[in-house]
């Protein structure tokens, strides 16, 4: 075997090892962040460390200090886990160490994620002439949708925002809910908006968009270019805004309209739930997670958009040295995302789709929401509150109004590591926030965490 057969098989068979044994290990590290600085540590060493070894010490220093994140109970956030093809997949992005920039670096890349964006573009309902930028997620994509959406609202204006910037430009009415992802305010910042310029739309009660308010914060400014920010998949609830309604009402004030559907975009992928997200399509502008639902490794996420050339203009940027960008009538990678170098993402969300097939992707997106479905039904039983309408893959529990004890057993289900899961603010609760998107997940899992969960209830009530 030469050195790199050797080394690459080591690492490979480390992965297999820990993703072998991932379902039966404490979910939780309980890792102490000193022993594993310490592991990790010491001096920065004088003289190079044979591959080999340097592979055997990374293993030995981070095990401990891994969280089993891509195990069947990892609950917290919304986190997904990696499907075994698409795995193997991002191990050959690496050893084949290609960059994404253009066709020109990288046909195989360029024609992966040319076919990948293709096949994501038709399984979520979104028009086929849409660009696609494999980018690090869902607040990259958002990112750039709105600063497409910043070019297209400022130009219709006579503004160059690529060239004068916002010093001096009209000024861009910013409209989204209460209930959007604090992504899209850290979005906003990086656009020069800054998050004062959010007109703050209200929601109902299961955290979608309220379409009258929308008219109303629409009607009630000046006539202006605007952005208007929707949502496919409330972090907390699984909440998807009615697109048809809030698109109808934001066309008649020509704003441009972007989705964050992070994870929610996937309902549509799915027959059982694709009415959650009906009439997304007509957007013009959509931010979407490949490494949350899709379950392709971190960091993976994809940005659409209905007009190429306002996408392009929004963030390529051109070179003496650069050959091979697009051009309007090519647009490459690297116009379309805001990293020139970047690891060719394209081919894990290539593998992720191959593996599945459409009905894979929809058996996944399904089976998320029956096992929400299913822990809901488990815990109301034991006794708690749901306190969302679970409409998607995410499920709000609290236990009657004693936020110390929500508090305090949020911490006990944690440590005592059967599942993971985190907290929230919701209405003004402190609630259990549980939330379903790996692959792996099984009605045992949840059965297994209800009764933990249950537990843990019992014994601190
Ligand atoms: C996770 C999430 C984001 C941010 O996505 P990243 O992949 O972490 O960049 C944005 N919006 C929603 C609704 C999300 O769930």
């Amino acid at each position: 075997m030469d050195a790199y057969e050797e080394l690459f098989l080591r690492a490979a068979r480390d992965a297999a090892r820990y993703r072998a044994s991932v379902a039966d290990r404490p979910v939780s590290s309980g890792a102490d962040m000193a022993a594993l600085r310490s592991a990790f540590g010491g001096p920065l060493p004088d003289a190079p460390t044979p591959p080999g070894e340097v592979v055997d010490r990374l293993v030995a220093a981070a095990e401990p200090g891994l969280t089993g994140t891509v195990g069947p109970r990892f609950f917290g956030f919304v986190i997904g886990g990696s499907l075994p093809a698409a795995a193997a997949a991002d191990m050959l992005a690496t050893g084949w160490d290609q960059c994404a920039y253009n066709a020109v670096l990288s046909p195989a890349a360029a024609a992966a994620e040319e076919v990948a964006g293709t096949w994501a573009k038709e399984l979520l309902g979104l028009p086929g002439t849409a660009s696609v930028g494999f980018v690090t997620g869902a607040q990259a994509a958002n990112t750039v949708g709105l600063a497409a959406g910043r070019h297209q609202v400022l130009a219709e204006a006579g503004w160059d925002v690529e060239r004068h910037g916002l010093h001096g430009a009209p000024r861009v009415r910013i409209v989204a809910s209460g209930e959007r992802h604090a992504t899209i305010d850290r979005s906003l910042r990086l656009l020069g908006f800054g998050t004062a310029a959010v007109e703050t739309v209200g929601t109902d009660a299961n955290g979608a968009i309220d379409v009258e308010d929308l008219a109303s914060v629409l009607a009630a400014g000046p006539s202006a270019p605007t952005l208007v920010c929707l949502q496919a998949g409330n972090v907390n609830t699984g909440a998807c805004d009615d697109f048809p309604a809030a698109i109808e009402i934001a066309r008649r004030h020509r704003a441009w309209i972007h989705v964050d559907g992070a994870f929610g975009l996937w309902a549509g992928a799915n027959p059982a739930t694709a009415h959650l997200v009906r009439g997304v399509e007509a957007a013009d502008s959509w931010g979407c997670d490949a490494h949350k639902w899709l379950n392709v490794p971190y960091d993976s996420g994809l940005v659409f958009c209905a007009k190429p050339d306002v996408h392009a203009a929004a963030v390529s940027y051109s070179a003496a040295y650069l050959v091979g960008s697009g051009g309007s009538a090519n647009w490459g990678l690297g116009d379309l995302t805001p990293e020139s170098s970047r690891r060719a993402r394209g081919f894990a969300v290539w593998a992720a789709l191959q593996q599945l097939g459409r009905s894979g992707v929809a058996e996944l997106v399904e089976r998320g929401c029956h096992l929400a479905r299913r822990m809901a039904e488990q815990l109301a039983v034991g006794g708690a509150t749901i306190e969302n309408d679970v409409v998607l893959n995410q499920v709000l529990v609290g236990f009657g109004d004693d936020t110390p004890l929500t508090d305090r057993l949020i911490e006990a289900v944690q440590s005592d590591g059967t599942c993971w899961l985190g907290g929230t603010l919701w209405h003004g609760k402190h609630l259990m926030r549980i939330s379903f998107s790996n692959w792996t997940t099984t009605e045992d899992d949840v059965d297994r965490s209800a009764e933990a969960i249950l537990r843990l209830a019992r014994e601190r009530l």
